[in-house]
């Protein structure tokens, strides 16, 4: 048991399985890729442990590069604006493989796919490490999927609960 905040948090997956996982990920993309170029576009924060390791476990030629999903308010009060920040590379004719640490209800993908869509990329793909099944809501195909949760709050691995646990090499579930 670890505690965050006011909360207690029980083990529920291991480095290991995620080691295992992120594997699978990385062969899946070396077999896809073998004649491209993909530029791995991970999603801060919560992706910068799965990144660090998926791309250590792929052996192609590739790129790597992050962006963070900033919103603010638009100029109608009610209207939040989605803005990607960090990317200043040309990505015309690229494959790019969005790299997320997890997917919920997919607001978070569909907002991203729209972004990249206008970038011209040749091929776009999405890889997340964890995926809500019961709580996903778009039609967008997820390419690459690490390990099937239930939809269930977890921390570690990237994953914070108020800013804390992202540094933990498993993961926890909020314990009832
Ligand atoms: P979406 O609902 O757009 O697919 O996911 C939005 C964001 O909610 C994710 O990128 C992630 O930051 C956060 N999120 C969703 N489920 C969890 C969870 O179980 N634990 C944590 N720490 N964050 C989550």
């Amino acid at each position: 048991m670890i505690h965050l905040h006011d909360k207690t948090f029980e083990p529920f997956i291991s480095s290991g399985e995620i080691d295992f996982a992120i594997a699978n990920m990385a062969k899946q993309m070396d077999d896809d890729f073998f004649d491209d170029v993909p530029v791995f576009v991970g999603v801060l924060n919560g992706a910068f442990m799965v990144m660090g390791d998926l791309m250590k476990k792929y052996r192609g030629m590739c790129e790597v590069s992050f962006v963070k999903m900033a919103s603010y308010e638009g100029t109608q009060t009610t209207n939040e604006v989605k803005q990607l920040i960090g990317l200043n590379q040309d990505l015309t004719g690229r494959t790019v493989v969005i790299v997320e640490d997890i997917v919920d209800t997919g607001n978070t993908v569909e907002e991203l796919k729209a972004i990249f869509k206008e970038k011209n990329v040749k091929h776009l793909k999405i890889a997340t490490l964890f995926f809500k099944p019961e709580a996903y809501k778009k039609d967008i195909k997820l390419d690459y999927v690490g390990i099937r949760i239930p939809n269930k709050f977890i921390v570690g691995y990237g994953l914070d609960y108020d800013g804390l646990g992202r540094n933990l090499p498993d993961v926890y579930q909020l314990a009832q």
